[in-house]
C-alpha cells in the first residue's frame, strides 16, 4: 500500500484532528509480558524447553509494519496497531 508522509489524523495530546508525519519503527505497542513469555522465561535456565524447543515454522507471506505518527503541532508521537502488509510505500 502506499501511504502519504503528512497527513491529518487525530492525536490524542492535542485531542484534536493535526497534521501527522509518518515514520516506521521496529517495535510497535507492547503490552508487557504476555503469560506464555514468562511460562518460556521459567523454563530457559536448565534442561529442556519443553514446548518452546520447536523450530518456529516458516514466513507469513506479509510482514506486519508499525508506523509512528508524529504530531507537527506539538512534537508528540504515539503509535497505532500494527498491520500487515505486503508492500509499504510512503508518498509525498
Ligand atoms: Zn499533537
Amino acid at each position: 500500500m502506499k501511504m502519504p508522509q503528512k497527513f491529518n489524523t487525530y492525536c490524542p495530546f492535542c485531542r484534536n484532528h493535526q497534521q501527522h508525519e509518518v515514520e516506521k519503527v521496529k517495535k510497535g505497542r507492547t503490552s508487557g509480558l504476555h503469560w506464555i513469555d514468562r511460562q518460556k522465561a521459567r523454563r530457559s535456565t536448565v534442561g529442556s524447553m519443553g514446548k518452546f524447543s520447536k523450530v518456529p515454522g516458516g514466513d507469513k507471506p506479509t510482514k506486519k509494519i508499525n508506523i509512528r505518527y508524529r504530531c507537527k503541532k506539538c512534537g508528540k508521537a504515539h503509535l497505532r496497531a500494527g498491520f500487515r502488509v505486503a508492500k509499504f510505500e510512503l508518498t509525498e
